[in-house]
């Protein structure tokens, strides 16, 4: 248990001797709970590498899972990346400071405690005045999301008092995140690039600035071969409530209602995820409703998923059942987590 020091910023006025004490304090070797627009990150120097190890043990996360590095500055970029093809460049000019990734190969300054031991390093400007500052200051910050490993990345201050309270240094809260889901991850040190996570920044924007077709793999899509091995129930869960949660695919809301239905009759209690179109056909089906946003708007409902996978394991259900979103623009990220976060997905015809 480390002791934390909190500070509470106001993201428009920030307060320039707070990033000063926590600027030092970065150098000096802590971690750092810090806001970004996707979601709360917990950083360390990449200047320090024991404090970037210690990463890994604050969140519980395996050391093969490498970070994603925050730069504020373009003159960052030829420290940490090896060979910037002109794709990467095409995009750089257009898309940040913004919520994309991009996974190059890495340079010199990159230890091998932030990038897994890869010869690649994925690396983000975020557009958060926070994180600007503070990065401006501190130099390159690895940081994977600051959440326990496991569970969903967390999107509010309450969320990382939560996870990191007596496990960071120093938290930083600045209310809530703007897009509450993570960066887009896109591999162009490869040719043609691929996707290995959607994320904020759709997938249709960044092909129609390259001019070129990313690869969408099934995995990329939130299904992988190893999960599908698996036993449903046993598979190693990602962005997870600890409330078990089926997720329901390829059918309409009367499907999930029959879904539900069945699980009732076994004497559980249910919650649903859903949009708020359909919230009032679940009201009297469920136990509770939680509608994250509207299917016109996939945005909101990205922004409220995490809140609302947290929020399921307040309601002492024995089971959640979520409905399905479009997976075009940032649906596609939503999706994704939701496949990751379940137990079960249960295809119907529609
Ligand atoms: P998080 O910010 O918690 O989502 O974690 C960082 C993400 O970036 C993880 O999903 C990593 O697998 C991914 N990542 C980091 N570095 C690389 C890399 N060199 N190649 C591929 N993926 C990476
Ligand atoms: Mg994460």
């Amino acid at each position: 248990m480390v002791l934390t020091k909190l500070f509470r910023l106001d993201a428009l006025h920030l307060d320039p001797r707070a990033v000063e004490e926590i600027c030092r304090d970065v150098l000096s070797g802590k971690l750092v709970v810090f806001p970004t627009e996707t979601v709360y990150g917990l950083g360390a120097s990449i200047y320090t590498p024991e404090a970037v190890r210690r990463i890994y043990t604050a969140k519980n996360r395996p050391m093969d899972n490498p970070l994603i590095i925050h730069i504020s500055r373009r003159e960052h970029l030829q420290e940490v990346a090896a060979h910037i093809p002109d794709t990467a460049w095409r995009i750089v000019e257009v898309a940040w400071p913004g919520p994309l990734t991009l996974v190059l190969k890495k340079g010199r300054a990159v230890p091998p405690e932030a990038s897994a031991g890869l010869p690649t390093a994925a690396i983000r400007m975020p557009a958060h005045p926070v994180a600007e500052k503070l990065i401006d200051c501190t130099g390159p910050v690895a940081a994977p999301s600051a959440n326990i490993s496991g569970r969903p990345s967390p999107t509010t201050g309450h969320h990382v008092l939560v996870d990191m309270f007596g496990r960071a240094d120093i938290i930083v809260d600045a209310g809530e995140t703007l897009f509450g889901i993570e960066s887009t991850i896109v591999d162009v040190s490869v040719e043609p690039p691929r996707l290995l996570r959607p994320g904020a920044m759709p997938i249709e924007r960044i092909t129609e600035i390259l001019g070129v077709e990313i690869v969408v793999t099934d995995t990329s899509r939130g299904y992988t071969e190893a999960e599908k091995a698996l036993a449903p129930g046993m598979k190693y869960r990602h962005y997870a409530p600890k409330t078990p949660l089926i997720l329901v695919e390829g059918s309409g809301p009367r499907g999930l209602v029959e879904v539900v239905e069945e699980i009732r009759r076994e004497g559980k209690r249910v919650a649903v995820i859903v949009s708020r179109e359909n919230l009032k056909l679940y009201q009297g089906v469920a136990d509770r409703v939680v509608a994250v946003g509207s299917i016109e708007n996939l945005f909101e409902v990205a922004k409220n998923l995490f809140i609302a996978l947290r929020e399921l394991d307040r309601f002492g259900v024995d089971v959640a059942v979520s409905e399905s979103f479009p997976e075009r623009g940032i649906g596609l990220a939503v999706m994704n987590r939701l496949r990751k976060a379940s137990t079960k997905i249960i295809r119907l015809n529609s």
